[in-house]
């Protein structure tokens, strides 16, 4: 049954009830009333008229007139309230009596008068006996039926008492209880109530709900298992090793190629911090060294005898929690790229520029020496023209020589091949050197070239002179080629703490600022300009000072000029 209708049908007929018994109530008590009344009007007065003409009768001898209108009166009022049987004749009698009295009283008479008035007051008193008795079962049927209802009242009220509150209550509280269940995630809670059918219906949704809940966790958890078991095959199968930190420093991800060439194994990893791992593992030591300054050098490590090589990176992993706003950072990927094809195409590469170009060399330098001696008197006179054509051969044969040996010291700086011979130079040698080295091609230009010492005489650098000479040459003929004619470069050495700094200052069209990290890239050449040029000479200057524990860089702005310089340590 519906709880709805079951306090319906409770409640209402507990209501149905109340107003039964106040019905009863009412009509039992103007029952009682009206019974009473009765006894009252009909047969009390009847009495009382009856008492009034004894009293009468007994002042008739001593004050007649008074007593006699007395006696008529109530005879009177008697008269009229006839409700006995055989009353009226008792009142008629008593009338005739009276009335012979009257004419001719004597003590039989007042006796006979005396008789009727008993007749009467006996028949109003049985009739008062009968009406008590009446208005008694009146009395007992209405306690009866009071009390019946009553009872039936208070069973209805008890009931509803003790089995309405735990009928509700008790749904909810194992609702409650159940819906707590499911907030912690036990799926499996279900509920069953008896009874109302409005009940059984909640129970049925919650349990529908509970089952889907069940059915959304188990299928979400297997796919995050599988999403997590794709995440994981995906990372183990990278060429490249990834570990990952979390905000703690412990390691809490590490692929197949990490434990490679780490060589470490998993068990002896997870749970534990980096820095513990790094203190039985060189690799790892070396990794955590680079962790706040990454560098760009790819680092080495020798796997199954063979030379890998890795770059080094570092991402942090910030996440943005659920409900929150603020970023939070969580840990990191140490990630360690496998270059190792790509240098082994360098290599190649580089062997192959080294094979050319030294086996260019020595052609070119042969080609050089035929035009020399073509250019000997002694082989005879030659006109203008041939004259004209022997220079720009020899031209175009020094350009090659320069490039073949430029690409030479690439592939030496390449390979790391390169051998330095640090000894205690004079920076005004180095200088000198190199300006006589560019002389010829200032000349064509008209460009002056002058110097300026901040030094003393006997500070002195420690560099491999040739390679410094190399740099200083590249600079300058970098500056010649780029200023227009007639112009004038600068060169200035000065002494800044513990190093002797060389700036070549020229006054050509610049280098836009976007360019200044790149222009010291190999090959690169800063776009929109046609130069024969190869791109290589700032990478291999910049190598030639960093080998030698200096700095280079570069100051300009478009259509300011330029100014290239470097620094290497005072002997
Ligand atoms: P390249 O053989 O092309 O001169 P470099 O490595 O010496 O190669 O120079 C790289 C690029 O830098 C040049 O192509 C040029 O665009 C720019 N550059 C170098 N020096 C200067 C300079 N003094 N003024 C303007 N641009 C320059």
């Amino acid at each position: 049954m519906k709880l709805k209708t079951k306090l319906t049908l409770g409640v209402g007929l507990l209501f149905f009830l109340i107003v039964l018994l106040s019905v009863m109530g009412s009509v039992y008590i103007n029952k009682l009333k009206s019974d009473t009344e009765k006894i009252l009007i009909a047969n009390y007065n009847s009495i009382e008229f009856s008492k009034n003409m004894l009293l009468a009768l007994d002042k008739i001898k001593s004050d007649s007139l008074i007593a006699i209108k007395d006696f008529q009166k109530n005879s009177a009022l008697q008269e009229k309230n006839l409700t006995e049987f055989g009353e009226k004749e008792a009142t008629q009698n008593l009338n005739l009596h009276f009335k012979n009295y009257l004419q001719q009283p004597s003590d039989d008479k007042e006796k006979l008068i005396r008789e009727d008035l008993v007749t009467i007051m006996s028949l109003n008193m049985k009739g008062i006996e009968r009406k008590s008795d009446i208005a008694i079962i009146t009395a007992e049927n209405a306690t009866f039926w009071i009390v019946s209802l009553g009872t039936v009242c208070f069973l209805i009220a008890f009931i509803l008492l003790f089995n309405l509150p735990q009928t509700i209550a008790e749904p909810i509280n194992q609702l409650t209880f159940s819906i707590r269940q499911i907030a912690n995630k036990n799926y499996n809670e279900r509920v069953h109530f008896k009874g109302s059918e409005e009940f059984n219906d909640l129970a049925n949704s919650f349990n529908i709900m509970a089952e889907k809940l069940q059915e959304y966790e188990s299928s979400t958890l297997s796919k995050q298992l599988m999403d997590k078991k794709r995440i994981e095959t995906l990372v183990n199968n990278m060429h490249d090793a990834v570990i990952g930190l979390d905000e703690n420093h412990f390691i809490y991800m590490i692929n197949d190629e990490a434990l490679k060439i780490t060589n470490l194994n998993k068990e002896e990893i997870i749970g534990k911090t980096v820095h513990e791992v790094a203190v039985n593992n060189d690799l790892v030591r070396e990794l955590l060294k680079n962790m706040d300054h990454p560098v760009k050098e790819p680092i080495k490590i020798v796997t199954d005898n063979k030379e890998n090589y890795f770059e080094q990176d570092i991402i942090p992993i910030n996440i943005v929690k659920t409900g929150e706003k603020e970023k939070k950072y969580i840990g990191r990927v140490i990630l360690l790229r496998n270059i190792t094809p790509f240098k082994e195409l360098d290599f190649a590469k580089t062997n192959f520029i080294a094979t050319i170009s030294h086996e260019l060399k020595t052609p070119i330098s042969a080609i050089k020496m035929g035009v020399q001696l073509l250019g000997n008197q002694k082989f005879g006179e030659l006109n203008d023209q041939q004259k004209e054509l022997l220079k720009s051969i020899n031209e175009d044969g020094q350009r090659l020589l320069d490039i073949t040996g430029e690409l030479l010291n690439l592939s030496q700086v390449e390979t790391g091949n390169i051998r330095l011979n640090i000894e205690n130079c004079s920076p005004k040698e180095i200088v000198h050197a190199a300006i006589k080295n560019v002389e010829k091609l200032a000349e064509q230009k008209n460009i002056s070239i002058n110097s300026q010492f901040s030094i003393n005489d006997n500070d002195f650098v420690s560099a491999d002179f040739d390679k410094t000479v190399w740099v200083m040459n590249n600079f300058l003929s970098n500056a010649i080629k780029h200023s227009f004619q007639d112009e004038n470069i600068h060169i200035l050495v000065e002494k800044i703490d513990s190093n002797i700094k060389f700036s070549i200052t020229d006054t050509g069209k610049g280098i836009d600022e976007k360019y200044h990290r790149q222009i010291f890239d190999r090959y690169f050449q800063v776009p929109g300009e046609h130069q024969n040029g190869t791109g290589l000479g700032l990478a291999i200057s910049k190598n030639f000072i960093e080998k030698q524990h200096g700095e280079i860089g570069v100051n300009s702005s478009l259509n300011q000029g330029s100014t290239f310089y470097f620094s290497l340590p005072l002997a």
